[in-house]
């Protein structure tokens, strides 16, 4: 497995693959991989020739008060765990690398990224566009994978590869998570035992709200105060239950087509996400 640090080398290795008319895969991480990233890699596999797993703990999508200098690492582990599942190289920049100075060029999108994660986050995304965007001309992919765990950032993803013409497919996997139901995060390991065993109130409330729907409930807004409710009685903070149209995000006033619940909420300090869809 190659280990790659800068962008000229990715690059070089990327055409390399092509010329040898391989399909070159690309799934982009923060690290501290876990088996919701594995899945993506498997995916990533079963779509292209040659898959290269990107590790890069990007600044410009954290808030100054946010989690970058905390945010777990485990670069030895991730290795061994990219090899044990046949990854071909793992691209792993410096920020200097992704960042040179002076670097003053974002890429933005503007119809996705207000509401939900957005509201609460406000340069993450413009953080995330960027990055994706400089990964995707490192690793000059031809497929993508990413996670539904992180639904709206699938949408402005998918939204950006076909705005800017990226002549990429892009793969959305599903969400993997834990034996209880706590969609796996490298940010679950912030957590106490005790608020490990509350943020599963995170998936049950959206189980819950599913098992409604089928049974007939409708009213959004008894169906967002109960997810709340669920939330609260376990203890978590809840910065946002929202359901909105899983394809645009449009609010919606009626569950009808296909419908994103998506909810965020801090249990201590760590704020935690989760989302299902509802198909009728
Ligand atoms: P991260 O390292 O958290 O930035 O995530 C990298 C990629 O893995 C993103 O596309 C995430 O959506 C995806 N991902 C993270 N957790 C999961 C999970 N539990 N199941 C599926 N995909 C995930």
């Amino acid at each position: 497995m190659r280990i790659i640090q800068t962008i000229k080398e990715m690059q070089a290795y990327a055409l390399e693959q092509k010329r040898n008319g391989k399909r070159v895969g690309v799934v982009p991480t923060m690290g501290f991989l876990h088996a919701g990233h594995m899945s993506l890699v498997d995916v990533a596999k079963e779509n292209s020739d040659v898959v290269v797993v990107t590790i890069f703990v990007n600044p410009t999508q954290f808030a100054p008060n946010e989690d970058l200098d905390s945010y777990p690492r485990d670069i030895e582990r991730d290795k061994t765990l990219c090899k044990e599942h046949g990854v071909a190289a793992v691209f792993l920049p410096s920020p200097d690398e992704m960042y040179p100075v002076n670097s003053s060029t974002w890429v933005h999108e503007e119809a996705l990224t207000n509401c939900l994660c957005g509201a609460s986050r406000p340069s993450h995304f413009r953080g995330v566009t960027t990055i994706v965007t400089k990964l995707f001309n490192a690793v000059l992919p031809d497929v993508a994978v990413f996670g539904q765990k992180d639904a709206q950032q699938a949408l402005v993803l998918k939204r950006m590869t076909r705005d800017l013409n990226f002549p990429i497919d892009i793969i959305i996997a599903p969400i993997v998570r834990e034996a209880d139901g706590l969609a796996m995060s490298s940010r679950n390991k912030y957590l106490s035992p005790e608020e490990r065993q509350n943020a599963v109130s995170l998936s049950q409330a959206l189980l819950e709200a599913d098992n409604h729907i089928s049974a007939g409930l409708r009213n959004i807004k008894e169906i967002r105060n109960q997810i709340k409710k669920h939330i609260a009685d376990a203890k978590g903070s809840v910065d946002y239950v929202d359901i909105r149209c899983a394809e645009t995000l449009d609010v919606l006033t009626a569950i009808e087509g296909p419908t994103l619940i998506a909810v965020a909420a801090h249990f201590g300090t760590t704020r935690l996400i989760d989302n299902i869809i509802i198909s009728l």
